[in-house]
């Protein structure tokens, strides 16, 4: 069986974009040139990461300018389409990012993943979905191209070239994703993929849970977006045979993580591994552990979206998880506020029923921006120490 082949090519993190060129240029030739992928007048929708703001959590917009100009210069239609953040509109993030001057100078076009048009596609073998919605341009192109980031996640431990093809999904949909099994979600979702390449910009890279950036100076690619993802992720410090939509996305056979089935061109992987070491996902339940019971968390078959949510919102208040007394937490449809504290909070608007027994904070992945309607969990916690400190304060001043 041939192997999988990966290209891995150093380029300053900070290069100036006709370096990028060159060095996008030169990843595209390791894997056998444009020609083993596409064909003139092709239509090629490129799929950046913008779902963060903040230029450093994105794909880097030259990388992304790049790969737009040497499919275009080759004769082939460009699209360059994101659904960012569902807290930001679509035009504030594409305007942050440039997507329209780099997509003129590039001769491309940008189109809107968020507001369509969007079809219904049959998953061949579903593991979670039999069928989704998604954008019409990715059915339509000849080939999508994952630009993706090097970046570490808190639910998925990566979000790497497969994760990143979630932004095709109907934004409506993507809640059916984060209420079910989101790691087979995703592989359902690439196997609608017919032709595809992987780029990984890994000029910085995000560590999410440590809220950091790296300057890395790698770019990486593939047609095997599952070899691809499996790469990067030992680069980043992680077994990909642990991380589940991997795992799952080569079961489905869509690709190979095993090194010994992977060819890897360009740069040396040994020169790369060990130089970095991504923190963990924040695990909730781990992290109110040293609490001693100070802090409970009720779940009822909660989302994934509103653990993730809880876990960032702790994280954010580690070093101050011990100063919290009586305080229990409910998430998840089929939480009851059956015990009494000092502090309750109702996490997510499947508690709202609840909302006169404690602190209610709305939370659910919205299909749209929408305004917060609450104060979040992170500015609840926050408050709730805040109280702690100043009562404190006002009882050394009493004694
Ligand atoms: S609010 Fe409830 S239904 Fe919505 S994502 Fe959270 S747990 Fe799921």
């Amino acid at each position: 069986m041939a192997k999988s082949r990966v290209a891995l090519v150093k380029v300053h993190p900070q290069a100036v974009a006709s370096t990028i060129l060159n060095k996008v240029r030169e990843t595209i030739n390791l894997l056998g040139g444009l020609e083993d992928f596409c064909r003139k007048n092709n239509t090629i929708l490129l799929k950046p990461n913008i779902s963060d703001t903040g230029a450093l959590y994105c794909t880097n917009p030259s990388v992304t300018w790049a790969v737009a100009k040497t499919f275009s210069q080759y004769g082939c239609k460009v699209l360059i389409g994101e659904d960012p953040s569902i807290h930001v509109k679509e035009e504030i993030a594409y305007t942050e990012y440039s997507m329209y001057e780099l997509a003129e100078q590039a001769k491309a076009k940008v189109v809107s993943l968020r507001h369509g048009p969007h079809s219904k596609v049959k998953v061949p073998g579903g593991g979670f979905f039999s069928e989704i919605e998604l954008s019409s341009f990715a059915i339509e192109a000849d080939l999508v191209v994952s630009l993706a980031v090097m970046k570490s996640a808190n639910i998925t431990t990566v979000t790497l070239g497969l994760k990143n093809m979630k932004g095709l999904v109907k934004p409506s949909w993507k809640r059916k994703f984060h209420s079910g099994n989101l790691n087979q979600g995703i592989v359902d979702l690439n196997k609608i993929i017919k032709k595809r390449l992987t780029i990984i910009d890994a000029t910085f890279a995000k560590d999410t849970s440590a809220r950091v950036c790296y300057p890395v100076g790698l770019l990486m690619a593939s047609r095997d977006p599952v070899a691809a993802d499996a790469v990067c992720t030992r680069i980043m410090g992680f077994d990909p045979h642990k991380i589940e939509h991997i795992r799952f996305a080569q079961e489905a056979g869509l690709g190979t993580l095993d090194l010994e089935n992977i060819d890897i061109v360009g740069e040396r992987i040994e020169n790369w591994t060990g130089k970095f070491c991504f923190s963990s996902p924040k695990n909730p339940f781990e992290l109110v552990k040293k609490t001693r019971g100070e802090i409970k968390i009720i779940q009822g078959n909660p989302c994934s979206a509103c653990l993730n949510e809880l876990g960032e919102s702790l994280a954010l208040c580690e070093n101050q998880l011990e100063d919290f007394k009586d305080l229990i937490i409910l998430v998840g449809p089929e939480a009851k506020p059956h015990l009494s504290c000092r502090n309750l909070i109702l996490f997510g608007n499947c508690l709202k029923k609840y909302k006169d027994k404690g602190i209610y904070v709305a939370g659910c992945p919205p299909t749209e921006y929408e305004p917060a309607k609450t104060d979040s969990l992170r500015e609840v916690l926050s408050k709730i120490l805040d109280k702690r400190e100043r009562n404190r304060i006002n009882l050394a001043k009493d004694s």
